[in-house]
């Protein structure tokens, strides 16, 4: 199984680099982050994924011969990129167009990408594999890779991710009765699409806790839930789908969620992880997963699932309640947050939506809870006070802000722009406002490129400590 993830940044760079003068062909590489999965935790098994990481344009002395039909270029740039893909594990790929078509692999693609690789193997040594891109003029799209001059595996879907989330190679599946009032208003594309879709939900409280009943109720075919929490009395208040019983029990909050969207039987599969979001044993389910909710007010898991983000190129839908009650000398102030997050888009950091101070203090707690006490009774460290005071009609509320706005990037209801990166509702004063930021100079997330889907590497997301 090998899918990939092509940043519609680069996709945006693609089409212009690519942009086909008089209906001729044109070409260009990119260089793919890799992503080495062991298990899916879906179907347990070994999959790959490709990530777009940075467009490159073929050297003009390099290109020789271009047509409607064709396009070739010497082999040498190509053979320098392919030796630097190695070296940093990724994988390099060869783009062209089919100007007057959809996208697919024609016999002289087949006959000329064998042959290139033929032609490096024979010159370089066999173990070389490169993938392969073609943009149709319509707007689609399709890949593979070649491992072997004789072995070729093809993308199963290759989902474009950015302000819009657009998913390519998806078959149209039999008509499902159960969600036909959806297909009514967003088509008839719109369920086999959700079927495909792999979306994580971190954080199973008051907000990821009708996150995840919604994304079952809406067709998503593949859930990963994530939180490291038992259901305590004081959430039954919020915690959609949650009894008195599971207090009683015990029971994580992943298993509760998850008892209900399969008790509901409506098709999804259900993954959970008990457990800290960056713990080592959830990588490769996080890695899986095509975009990403976060609903959790830990500021160190926040940091882990931005940093997930722009590695990966799996968008991040992050969200927040503020609840403030009125005291005598002001009112009440009570707001959601929903931003999404991930490259091109500013990062919650320069957003200054998470706090590295406690995000270093609950690091320290969880790694070192008795060093964690005593930092604490000195007051060197923050964290425990009084409750936050939390009702579950708007945290609910916020849920659907944030499902919403990844509805908004698949169907583009509101308007052709997208996914807003950052929208805040005020349910005291009735307001809503999307607002932006830019990101703060020498961001080694979202100022620059370098790390945009550059996908695996040692240390995982060069994270130490
Ligand atoms: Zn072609
Ligand atoms: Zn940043």
């Amino acid at each position: 199984m090998l899918d990939m993830i092509l940043l519609e940044a680069h996709e945006e760079e693609l089409r212009s680099v690519l942009r086909a003068e008089d209906g001729v062909e044109a070409s260009a590489y990119v260089m793919f982050g890799t992503v080495d999965i062991a298990a899916d935790p879906w179907t347990g098994e070994a999959r790959k994924r490709l990530v777009s990481h940075q467009v490159i344009p073929v050297p003009d002395e390099d290109r020789i011969s271009a047509s409607g039909v064709h396009v070739t270029w010497s082999t040498r740039s190509f053979v320098k990129l392919l030796k630097k893909a190695e070296a940093g594990g990724m994988t390099l790929g060869i783009v062209h167009t089919h100007p007057g078509s959809h996208a697919f692999f024609s016999d002289q693609d087949d006959r000329n990408e064998a042959n290139l690789l033929q032609i490096v193997s024979n010159r370089s040594g066999p173990g070389y594999r490169f993938a392969s891109m073609v943009l149709g003029g319509d707007g689609t799209i399709c890949a593979r890779v070649w491992t072997s001059p004789g072995a070729v595996a093809s993308c199963q879907r290759v989902l474009v991710a950015g302000r819009k989330l657009v998913l390519h190679g998806v078959a149209r599946g039999a008509v499902d009765e159960m969600l036909d009032r959806q297909a009514r208003l967003f088509g008839p594309d719109f369920n086999p699409v959700m079927r495909t879709f792999k979306i994580g939900v971190v954080g199973c409280g008051g907000t990821g806790s009708p996150v995840a009943m919604l994304l079952a109720r809406l067709g998503v075919g593949h859930l990963l839930l994530v939180d490291d929490d038992t259901i305590e009395l004081t959430n039954l208040n919020r915690v959609h789908g949650s009894k008195r019983s599971d207090v009683e029990n015990g029971a994580a909050k992943v298993d509760v969620i998850a008892r209900e969207i399969r008790d509901a039987e409506l098709g999804v599969h259900v993954a959970t992880f008990k457990g800290w979001v960056g713990d080592r044993g959830v990588r490769d389910a996080l890695r899986s997963c095509d975009v990403v909710f976060g609903c959790t007010d830990d500021h160190d898991g926040r940091l882990f699932l931005n940093r997930l983000a722009y590695f990966y190129g799996i968008f991040l839908i992050d969200m927040g309640v503020r609840i403030i009650p009125a005291s005598n000398d002001r009112p009440y102030e009570m707001a959601a947050r929903v931003s999404v997050v991930g490259p091109a888009a500013p990062c919650l950091l320069c957003r200054g939506l998470v706090d590295p101070i406690v995000a270093r203090d609950e690091a320290l707690k969880r790694v070192d809870p008795g060093e964690y006490e005593r930092r604490k009774e000195e007051a060197y460290v923050s964290g425990g006070g009084d409750p936050a005071p939390v009702v579950v009609t708007f945290t609910t509320e916020t849920a659907s802000m944030a499902v919403n706005e990844f509805l908004q990037g698949l169907t583009a209801f509101r308007g052709a722009g997208g996914m807003k990166f950052e929208r805040r509702r005020r349910f005291d004063t009735v307001e809503d406002r999307s607002s932006t930021c830019l990101p703060r100079d020498g961001c080694e997330m979202c100022a620059s490129a370098g790390v945009w889907g550059r996908g695996d590497v040692e240390p995982f997301l060069y994270r130490i400590g």
